[in-house]
């Protein structure tokens, strides 16, 4: 059985300028070599500055969302092949702030996620329950619902899928899952995905919601959290890189893969 990947991957949201990125990205890109696999999702406009930043980098350019067709009449939207001519090889889909603001069903975000698959690209599924979700008792059944319409792409193409867990009371919040609270949700995942198929069990699975330097290393420690999916504190290159290392010394409380 493969050993799932460790990930740090920054969401940038709808934040950065041609300056601001410019600094970040060379800050990034000096990062120590690591087995850690490191992604930056940048807003659109900015995917030809990330390009030539990163180019012959160990860093990934990635997107934050995708449309789920080939090309045609969607305007507004951008295709994976668009993405794939600016470098592009990771892309976020299902983020909760799409599924909140644009409406985005599970179904959709499995349709973009196939999507991405067929260009090449390494989708990254995000899941999380909100806080009322949380205090009803139904955190579980709403994370398995959002997976459930991605089962067949999770068994067929599991080496290429990244699953983040963001429970969503806890994104941009500054309350962060403790590491026993995502760990109890990751081990859950991970039974729903093996459950799939045995070989899901490769997939990496990252657990996104206020991640900071100082809470990293023990959210990263847990035995299913494969690491992290990383919004505001991307932003600031001395945290996002001492999250990378955080990802990279973590030590595993389980001998799951030997
Ligand atoms: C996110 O946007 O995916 C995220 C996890 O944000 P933050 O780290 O700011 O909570």
């Amino acid at each position: 059985m493969n050993k799932p990947d460790r990930w740090v991957i920054g969401n940038c949201k709808m934040n950065g300028s041609l300056a601001s990125n410019a600094d970040l990205l060379e800050a990034v890109r000096g990062k120590p070599a690591s087995s850690v696999k490191v992604a930056v999702c940048s807003p659109f406009p900015y995917l030809n500055q990330v390009q030539r930043a990163l180019g012959g980098s160990d860093v990934q350019s990635g997107a934050q969302d995708v449309c789920e067709h080939v090309s045609g009449p969607y305007t507004g939207q951008v295709s994976c092949a668009m993405l794939r001519e600016f470098g592009t090889t990771v892309v976020l889909v299902g983020h909760s702030e799409r599924r909140q603001f644009n409406g985005e069903t599970s179904e959709l975000v499995a349709a973009k996620a196939t999507a991405a698959l067929a260009a090449g690209l390494t989708p990254v599924i995000c899941v999380g329950e909100t806080l009322a979700q949380r205090e009803a008792g139904h955190a579980k059944a709403i994370v398995a619902a959002q997976l459930s319409p991605c089962a067949a792409l999770l068994v067929s193409s599991c080496a290429n899928v990244v699953v983040a867990y963001e429970p969503v009371w806890a994104i941009g919040t500054g309350k962060t899952a403790s590491p026993a609270e995502a760990q109890a949700m990751h081990a859950f995942i991970r039974a729903q995905l093996t459950a799939i198929d045995r070989s899901a069990a490769s997939i990496s699975v990252l657990y996104g919601g206020s991640v900071k330097a100082s809470n990293a290393k023990a959210l990263f420690s847990q035995r299913d959290i494969d690491g992290g999916l990383i919004g505001g504190a991307s932003l600031v290159a001395a945290d996002f890189l001492a999250i990378i290392s955080a990802a990279g010394g973590a030590v595993k409380n389980s001998m799951r893969y030997v």
